[in-house]
């Protein structure tokens, strides 16, 4: 008898929210089972490394809480109370509900809602062809990449950079706006290496001192929302000491004259009393910069956070411009290569029957929209029926006070389609269970290098858990959409999606699994231009008109600086909120994925705390492990303080996101951010936040540490 089990080593994709977007080797045992996940050795980007929640993948796969059943919910809404039902009569009821809420309010009153829990083309997309062929109500997808997409776009024309491989190769590489070593692992590879074999400096810009940060030759804290006065001194220092490439600046961007002469007066003195660094640390910033061509900018998402977001991140953007180090290898700026691929998606997406006079909703505006209000609805029907997929608003949207209160309405019916029961899915009517990226076929291409990869199903799903896509075409069958893609496997969708943007086939994509997309060295660099008609860097964008995907100005966009600058649009701390909270990425979590495995819930050190500066926390008599109460004029959060000396007095740090059943009431984080357009095109200040700090005492009545986020639901 043999009694070892067959293990053989498959290929996949990370699905999950990170730019990262990992080529991975999957073990499956038995042809059943996977094993162990390993970053796959053979992809030049991911080299062989991933993050550790990735590789404890079966924990998630495996949890004992996924969801294996419809459900119908049986007791008061956000109860728990659900009980058992065939997947036919669960798509006969949500199809039910969305023909009435269309019946009675008109189509708009139906809008299905996504984002990014799977990053998968046919998965997470499909969703948009139901609601193109059935005239729902659009999505604006504003939770994320709105601010730093534009803001780096304004300055370069397009949505691209130089190869991320390139940071091996750069003398310094600038790490700014993002925590790899929480959120994109494989960053500190290419840059570690640069080290490693040509002596490369390392700079980390960030709030707060981070595992990143502690890689850093030269770490600089900053106060929140203050790069732009960092950007701007550092390059006031490049001009005035001779190290702006001017021929460069001359052929290559838009105004440099005039961006000197507005940097005369943005010294290292000025931007230190703003961003809180010493005059010091600004030279050196800028010296390193200066005297190393090959310096790589890699720009991160933290820039989409802050209200100031894509004035922050065009400011950081414009040092490369200024030594002109886009000319050499190891040099330039690198943020998304999302402008890179140009995949046809209207197969997925139903694009070609879409009617753009439906009205388009704020994704981060869900519980102004859930609630009535008249701008959010944009003057039209109440929203009355929902499908969700790949996203937990009750978590993670901004405002949850009104989310929550929007998803109560008796007259809402809700069906979510998920892994396991989040604090949304438990607010839902109809709770339909989702595949995991092992048990589904789908296409990814990597945002933070240049792949195009597929993760095919290596596994059976279990329960009675369906795709993304069986759900879509189920409910399309049953209200009467009618597109070719409802026809389609997902195979079928992504050969033909490949074919239509002349990427070859599935066939040939499955031979090797991933893609090399990467352009040719000169159009990365943008030595044949940047990506304006006239070829320049703009230093001076028009706001108004950044070639990034809009609904139109928001946001205070009238007040956006001509010049790269520190713009105040931040929410300032004021006398009754004096501190500045930022909810950033903790390392075991990626937003509210893999909170709900105990491995992850352990290494966060088992319970949501915020970050308290030791002379603020002895000003107001704070100890470590302390019950406090952050509080805004949107609600008030109760949880644990820690002491901690790396980040700047009256500044906070939230690692995030915890399930919103680790605090006491139930109030999660999210709590406190706000659902305020950023300017020029919308997004959320996620760490932008005032808030109000007050210690409660060691001890919380009625409170103990929960050992599980939310109670299993009752089956009745
Ligand atoms: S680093 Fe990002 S892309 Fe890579 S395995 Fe982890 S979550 Fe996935």
């Amino acid at each position: 008898m043999n009694l070892i089990p067959r293990v053989e080593t498959r290929l996949s994709t990370c699905p999950h929210d990170c730019p990262s977007t990992c080529g991975l080797e999957v073990e499956v045992i038995e042809g059943r089972t996977i094993g162990r996940v390993r970053g796959a050795a053979g992809h030049s980007y991911t080299a062989g490394v991933v993050c550790a929640k990735v590789a404890r993948y079966s924990e998630r796969l495996y949890h004992p809480d996924r969801l294996m059943h419809p459900l119908l919910r049986v007791g008061p809404k956000g109860s728990g109370q659900f009980k058992r039902i065939s997947w036919e009569e669960a798509l006969d009821r949500t199809a039910a509900a969305f023909i009435e809420a269309e019946r009675r309010f008109g189509s708009e009153a139906v809008w299905p809602y996504y984002y990014a829990g799977t990053m998968g083309y046919v998965m997470r997309d499909g969703i948009n062809r139901l609601r193109h062929a059935k005239n729902y109500s659009g999505q604006y997808s504003t939770i994320c990449t709105t601010p730093a997409w534009t803001g780096y776009i304004a300055g370069t024309g397009k949505l691209a950079g130089a190869d991320p491989r390139e940071m091996a190769r750069a003398d310094c590489v600038v790490i700014w706006g993002t925590n790899p070593v929480h959120t994109q692992v494989n960053v500190m590879t290419h840059a570690l290496r640069a080290r490693k074999e040509r002596g490369a400096k390392i700079v980390v810009v960030d709030v707060y001192d981070n595992p990143t940060m502690k890689q850093a030759d030269l770490a600089l804290l900053l106060r929140p929302g203050t790069d732009g006065a960092l950007a701007c001194a550092v390059m006031h220092v490049l001009f005035r000491d001779g190290m702006a490439d001017r021929d460069y600046l001359a052929r290559y961007t838009d105004r440099p004259g005039d961006l000197e002469r507005h940097l005369a007066a943005r010294t290292p003195e000025w931007a230190a009393a703003i961003t809180g660094l010493s005059v010091g640390e600004i030279e050196s910033f800028a010296g390193i910069v200066g005297t190393r061509k090959a310096s790589f900018f890699r720009l991160g998402y933290g820039f989409s956070r802050s209200r100031n977001g894509a004035v922050n991140m065009h400011a950081a953007l414009s040092i490369p411009a200024v030594t002109g180090a886009w000319q050499v290898e190891g040099g330039g700026a690198f943020h998304s290569n999302s402008g890179v691929y140009r995949l046809d998606k209207r197969l997925i997406e139903g694009e070609d029957v879409r009617n753009p006079s439906i009205r388009r909703l704020q994704q981060t505006q869900i519980g102004r929209v859930l609630t009535g209000d008249r701008e959010a609805l944009r003057d039209g029907p109440p929203v009355t029926a929902m499908l969700i997929q790949n996203t937990n608003p009750v978590s993670v949207a901004p405002e949850q006070e009104l989310v929550k209160r929007g998803f109560a309405r008796e007259d809402l019916f809700t069906c979510v389609h998920e892994q396991v029961m989040t604090e949304t899915a438990r607010m839902a009517d109809i709770v339909l269970p989702a595949t995991m990226f092992l048990e589904h076929d789908d296409l990814y291409t990597g945002g933070g290098h240049q792949h195009i990869q597929l993760g095919l199903r290596l596994v059976d799903p279990p329960g009675e858990c369906r795709s993304n896509h069986d759900v879509i075409c189920g409910l399309a069958r049953r209200v009467g959409a009618e597109h070719p893609g409802f026809g389609m496997t997902p195979r079928e969708l992504i050969d033909r999606m490949l074919a239509a943007s002349g990427r070859g086939t599935f066939a040939d994509l499955a031979r090797d699994n991933w893609l090399d997309a990467q352009p040719p060295f000169e159009e990365a660099h943008y030595l044949n231009g940047f990506g304006y008609p006239d070829g320049k860097f703009r230093f001076a964008p028009d706001w108004t008109k950044v070639p990034n995907a809009n609904d139109g100005p928001m946001g205070p966009w009238q007040e956006l600086p001509e010049f790269p600058d520190h713009w105040e649009a931040i929410e300032v701390a004021t006398e009754r909120h004096p501190f500045r909270l930022a909810t950033s990425p903790a390392r075991n979590f990626l937003n509210s994925s893999f909170n709900e495995t105990p491995t992850s819930r352990a290494k966060e050190g088992g319970r949501p705390e915020v970050m308290v500066h030791p002379e603020d926390a002895a000003r107001l008599g704070i100890a470590s492990g302390d019950w406090v109460r952050l509080s805004n004029e949107r609600g008030a959060v109760l949880l644990r303080a820690r002491i901690f000396a790396g980040l700047r007095r009256g500044v906070l740090i939230a690692e995030s996101i915890w399930p919103n059943g680790f605090f006491p009431d139930g109030r999660g984080i999210n709590t406190l951010t706000s659902a305020d357009p950023v300017a020029p095109y919308g997004g959320a200040g996620f760490h932008d936040n005032r808030v109000a700090l007050e210690r409660i005492g060691p001890v919380l009545e009625g409170f103990d540490e929960p050992v599980r986020a939310e109670p299993e639901p009752a089956l009745a």
